[in-house]
Formats: structure tokens, sequence, C-alpha cells
């Protein structure tokens, strides 16, 4: 039986001087992607992302700009087959708050320019849902 999982994350930017930027974190599979975790229970996929960006990156001072998609994928773990649905968000970055890597498991964390960011994604359906996001923060 297929097992199903359910995360949201958040792709965040900001503005550095009048260049954009978006915030990459490499994953335990050392795969840059955006921070993201499974929702809790009763816990909207919304609050999930903006819960999950504080405890993983440690980025409080942060506001919604656009639900930007959805990711599914199936992967196995301990030979069980999951289908995950991810739930994507846009946030923008209201300060200048630095970035602290707090889970152990993130190989590293960096602001990029949105075109180096989009190189760096590898995940399938990625480069398209961060090319939206980046679209839509510079409307
Ligand atoms: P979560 O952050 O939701 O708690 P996790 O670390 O338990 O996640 P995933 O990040 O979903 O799990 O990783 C499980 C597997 O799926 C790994 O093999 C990972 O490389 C792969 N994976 C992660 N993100 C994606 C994606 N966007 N598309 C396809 N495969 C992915």
């Amino acid at each position: 039986m297929t097992h199903l999982e359910f995360s949201a994350g958040g792709i965040v930017m900001k503005w550095e001087e009048k260049s954009p930027e978006v915030l990459l974190i490499k994953d335990s599979y050392g795969r840059w992607t955006w921070p993201k975790g499974k929702i809790d229970k009763g816990e909207s996929s919304k609050d999930a992302a903006i819960r999950e960006i504080a405890e993983e990156v440690g980025l409080r001072d942060i506001e919604l700009i656009d639900k930007t998609g959805e990711i599914q994928y199936f992967y196995r773990l301990k030979g069980k087959l999951i289908f995950k649905t991810v739930y994507i968000y846009l946030f923008k970055l209201k300060s200048n708050e630095n970035l602290k890597i707090l889970y152990e498991e993130i190989q590293d964390g960096k602001w990029f320019t949105p075109r180096e960011a989009i190189r760096k994604v590898e995940y399938k359906g990625a480069k398209a849902i961060l090319k939206k996001a980046i679209e839509k923060f510079l409307e």
C-alpha cells in the first residue's frame, strides 16, 4: 500500500540593495532545494511552511507573497512506497535578518541570484516552480 505524506515549504526571496536573491539549502541528500518539512496534525500548509523556515534556517521576519504551487513525487523508505505532496509558498524577507542553519542534516544554505538558483535546483519540477516564484516576486 502506498503511504501518503504531506509537507510544506517556502521559497524565501529578498532584495539585496536593488538585486533580488533567493534562499536555497543543500538537503541531506546533497541537493539544492528550499526549506520544507512535514505538516503537523491540524496545522495549515502555510503555517507549516512558516514554521519550517524558522526551524531550519532561523528566518522569522517573512511575509507571504503567494502560493506558488505543489510538487508531487514517489520515493521509497525502508521498502515502503511513499507518495508525497509538497505545498510551496513564496515569502519575502522583510529585514536583513541573518541566515542560521539550525538543522544538522542541512549541508549548506545560501542566497543566490535568480539565475544561479534556477541553475542549482535539480529535483524534477523544481526549476519551473522556482521560475514562477521569481516572476511573481518581480511583478
Ligand atoms: P521533509 O523535509 O518533508 O521532512 P524528508 O527529508 O523526510 O522530508 P524528502 O526531502 O522528501 O524527505 O526526501 C525523500 C526522498 O525524496 C529523497 O530521496 C530525496 O532526495 C527525494 N526528494 C526530495 N525532494 C524531492 C523533489 N522535489 N522531487 C523529487 N524527489 C525529491
